[in-house]
Formats: structure tokens, C-alpha cells, sequence
């Protein structure tokens, strides 16, 4: 969701690997190993010994909905103090019988998409992540209190199956990274809501999903909303990303809003926020697949 990011103004600054004057000399005589030199101008770099200890700067791929039509999004996502690496419209243009997506950010570069954030130890993810924001109207609410969850369309689905595929190839991203803001800032954003379908795209290998035989072991006969232990949910979310969830054995608002922000993702038939038997199971099940 584009309102009320908390953001940081810090630009990236001398990580853009500069390719001009590119110059490639061979050692004399046929030794190994082979010498390459980079002309940077006013010096020259040899990139002779690259290290194994690296890996990709974009660990995680966040998904948002933007709250506002297709031409208000492009508006404050191009001229506000928020951005996002690709915006996908409300019925993305076809070309070639292809799907236009638009590219407001490189993505080597940093965009302003999450604000304050968590995830499995990590802060601040604008640093670490590549953003999109989908158009869509997330939620309204009616004057008794009733909330209606908008959906996403099947162009849309298409765009985003193509776009997100191509994203965590050439960047090696996990499946339990890529998230919505939700997941990443619980307590202040429900984007991209209870009507993404995460599972979909799981079964096409975009994200995390539970084995139903795993999360049945952990279910153990309960009745899925049974209620259940605060504290042994609070740590299973705490263990699987959710960094900020209290540890106290309290359904205090805090732990309501990570709760719900989890559903949103894993369970959406019910978002209350309780601490039921299914929920932990899941959770469980997830701390089993991907974090062990
Ligand atoms: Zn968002």
C-alpha cells in the first residue's frame, strides 16, 4: 500500500558497478590463470581473483497493492516519495499477445516501497528487495463494519505470473522470501490482502506453501479453530519471519495484527487474528519446510 510508508531518503551510493571502457588483456604466453583488467577512466581495475564468499544483493521479492486507480498509482509512484520497481496496471496492455508491465525502478537500484520492515532477521528490506505494486482497490469498509476485499483479475495474474517468475530466477530468491508488505510490516499494512491468491502462485513456484501432510501431523485431531496456545504460536511465527510478534503468551494487539497478517497469506477463510489450531499447524509446518 502506497500511504503512510515510513521511509528512508538515503540514496545507494557507490555500488553501481561501472562497465565502460571495458579493456580485456590476456597474460603473455599461455599461463593461467587469465588476467582481466577494467579501464575505468582514470584507473583500471583486474578483476583476475573474484571470490567465492558472494551472493546476490535482492534476497526478497515484495508484493503490494497500490489502493488507487491505475492513473493516481502511476502518479504518486513516479512523483511521490514512494516508488516500486514495477507497477502492473489494472488490466495490463497486451503486446504481441505479451502483458505490459511498467518499470518505474532498475533493479539494481533501491525503490521506496516498504518503510519500516522485518523479516527472519533482516530490517529495513527496501535495501534487500525488488517491489511491485499491483492496482487494486484492496478493501472497503460498509457503515455496519463489513469489509469487502476486491479481487485480482486474470491479466493481472498472468502479468504478475511471468514477471515474478523472471525475478527470482535471475535473482536466486527463496521461496519463504518472497512476501507481502503485510508479512513484512504486520501492524501497520494489509497489502496485498486476503484475496491474493498466494497458493496459486505457490503451486507455479512463486513462494512458500505448507505440505498438508505436515501441517495435519501438527494438527494432531484438533479442530482447526480450536483454540490454542498463545506462546507456542507467537514462537513458530516468531521462528518462520514474523521478527517483531511478542513473545509473552498474550493475544495483545500486537500479536492480533501478526496473526492476521499471516491468515492473510496461509489461511485466508479467516483473518480474525485468534490463536487456533490450524494456524499454529501451519505455522509449524512452514518452521519444518523452510527454516530447518
Ligand atoms: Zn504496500
Amino acid at each position: 500500500m502506497i500511504f503512510n510508508s515510513v521511509l528512508s531518503t538515503t540514496r545507494p551510493g557507490g555500488l553501481k558497478l561501472l562497465t565502460v571502457g571495458m579493456l580485456a588483456l590476456i597474460v603473455a604466453g599461455c599461463s593461467t590463470p587469465r588476467s582481466t583488467l577494467v579501464d575505468r577512466g582514470d584507473y583500471i581495475v583486474d578483476t583476475t581473483h573474484p571470490a567465492k564468499g558472494q551472493n546476490e544483493r535482492v534476497r526478497f521479492l515484495i508484493l503490494h497493492y497500490t489502493a488507487l486507480d491505475d492513473a493516481r498509482s502511476l502518479k504518486v509512484l513516479t512523483q511521490g516519495q514512494v516508488s516500486a520497481h514495477y507497477l502492473v496496471a489494472k488490466n495490463p496492455p497486451l503486446r504481441d499477445k505479451k502483458p505490459v508491465v511498467m518499470q518505474l525502478v532498475p533493479e539494481d537500484m533501491r525503490a521506496w516501497h516498504a518503510g519500516v520492515s522485518n523479516w527472519n532477521g533482516r530490517v529495513n528490506i527496501n535495501d534487500s528487495s525488488v517491489g511491485i505494486e499491483i492496482v487494486n482497490l484492496g478493501f472497503t469498509d460498509n457503515m455496519l463494519g463489513v469489509r469487502t476485499w476486491y479481487p485480482y483479475n486474470e491479466t493481472q495474474i498472468t502479468a504478475l505470473a511471468a514477471l515474478t517468475k523472471d525475478i527470482i530466477k535471475r535473482n536466486n530468491i527463496t521461496p519463504d522470501n518472497v512476501l507481502g508488505h503485510s508479512d513484512i510490516a504486520p501492524l501497520r499494512k494489509q497489502d496485498p490482502g486476503k484475496l491474493f491468491p498466494w497458493k496459486r502462485f505457490a503451486e507455479m513456484g512463486v513462494g512458500a506453501w505448507p505440505d498438508d501432510a505436515t501441517v495435519n501431523k501438527y494438527l494432531a485431531g484438533r479442530q482447526p479453530s480450536a483454540p490454542t496456545d498463545v506462546l507456542t504460536l507467537q514462537k513458530a511465527l516468531h521462528q518462520y519471519g514474523y521478527d517483531k510478534i511478542p513473545q509473552n503468551g498474550e493475544l495483545d494487539k500486537e500479536t492480533r495484527l501478526t496473526i492476521s497478517a499471516f491468515q492473510m497469506h496461509f489461511r485466508p477463510t479467516d483473518i480474525e487474528g485468534n490463536a487456533d489450531a490450524q494456524t499454529e499447524a501451519i505455522a509449524k509446518a512452514l518452521v519444518e519446510k523452510y527454516r530447518t
